[in-house]
């Protein structure tokens, strides 16, 4: 698997941005990104010229768009071609959200806790869901140093709370990324896991990624997991479903977690520590360990618990700026379950 490094919230001067594409693709490569995604509000303009860009930076640019309305404000990525968001109501949200999926686009929440009107017109979310399958995934963690952020901790739990309930919707970050400025604050970075057999194009595959949760967020060390089976036979990565076992089979599961700490070198710090790695799921904690800042994996075995967990993650905490935080954590792992199966 390749691990693309994304920033897939951002703006130029197309909407209320303060940077042109080139300037913010060039800020994109300074920082270590390999991706982004453009997401002008309610215009997709600023992609012009999204080929010369590329060229000329190196940086892949996802084509998207930041629905901005009263009810909220939705990040769709992938379209070639313009959605209407003006026909977006509160209640009328799965149709839009449709005509994005029908075009071959994503869509998630965007910062869904900002302090909405009148400080930030529509940044809170209030469109109904009815369906949260629908939805591609969530933006937990918006703007800088993110983890230690109030409305993004709710758009965290808000995410843990829909995985407890069994749906399956990816978790994201954002800048939110408008101007240059020089900043101290750790910055998010979303990656992309692509599939090395995928010959499709970039935006292809990381709209694949997207939708099927190939993903991990940081601030800092790239931390990936999967679930193999007993026998080792048969791995399930992020964003995949471990089928349901025989009701009478005892089965027993090891999550193995990758640790990069090379990536994006000399791009982000954080102090000399050791760092607390915790598999985590419906079920509560499963594993916690202690770990050093080195390119590691680790077995954990996941027991054969009786009560199957309908999701795992991975979690790396420790100190960043003299707070405890959530450092970096992974999309989940399901577990398929049968009927009659507990
Ligand atoms: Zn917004
Ligand atoms: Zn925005």
């Amino acid at each position: 698997m390749k691990w693309l490094a994304c920033e897939l919230h951002t703006h130029t001067v197309h909407s209320d941005g303060k940077q042109t594409l080139l300037e913010l693709a060039l800020g994109a490569k300074r920082l270590g990104f390999d991706c982004i995604a453009l997401t002008d509000h309610n215009t997709m303009s600023g992609l012009q010229g999204k080929e010369e860009v590329e060229k000329e930076t190196g940086i892949a640019v996802l084509p998207g768009m930041e629905w901005t309305t009263f009810y909220g404000h939705m990040v769709t990525v992938g379209l070639e071609t313009f959605v209407d968001w003006r026909k977006a109501e509160p209640n009328t949200i799965h149709a839009s959200v449709a005509g994005v999926h029908e075009q071959g686009g994503v869509a998630g929440l965007a910062h869904p806790f900002r302090i909405g009107t009148p400080v930030c017109t529509g940044c809170f979310w209030e469109f109904n869901i009815r369906d949260w399958n629908d939805f591609d995934y969530i933006e937990v963690w918006s703007t800088t140093f993110a983890p230690v952020k109030q409305d993004n901790q709710r758009a965290f739990a808000l995410w843990t709370k829909l995985l407890n309930e069994g749906v399956r919707i990816a978790a994201t970050s954002g800048r939110d990324w408008h101007r240059h400025e020089e900043t101290e604050d750790p910055l998010s970075v979303t990656y992309l896991g692509l599939r090395e057999e995928e010959s499709a194009s970039i935006q292809e595959s990381a709209v694949n990624a997207l939708k099927e949760g190939r993903v991990a967020v940081t601030i800092g060390p790239l931390v990936t997991m999967e679930v193999c089976s007993e026998a080792g036979e048969a791995a399930y990565g992020l964003g995949a479903a471990v089928p349901a076992g025989h009701p009478d089979k005892k089965e027993c599961y090891t999550s193995r977690v990758r640790v990069s700490f090379s990536v994006r070198e000399g791009m982000w710090q954080l102090p000399a520590q050791s760092y607390r790695l915790v598999v985590n799921g419906s079920e509560g904690g499963l594993a916690e360990m202690s770990i050093g800042a080195e390119d590691n994996h680790y077995e954990i075995g996941l027991g054969s618990s009786e009560k199957r967990p309908v999701w795992i993650r991975a979690e790396l905490w420790g100190n960043v700026r003299g707070v405890h935080a959530l450092i970096a954590f992974t999309n989940a792992i399901y577990f398929d379950r049968e009927a009659g199966y507990e």
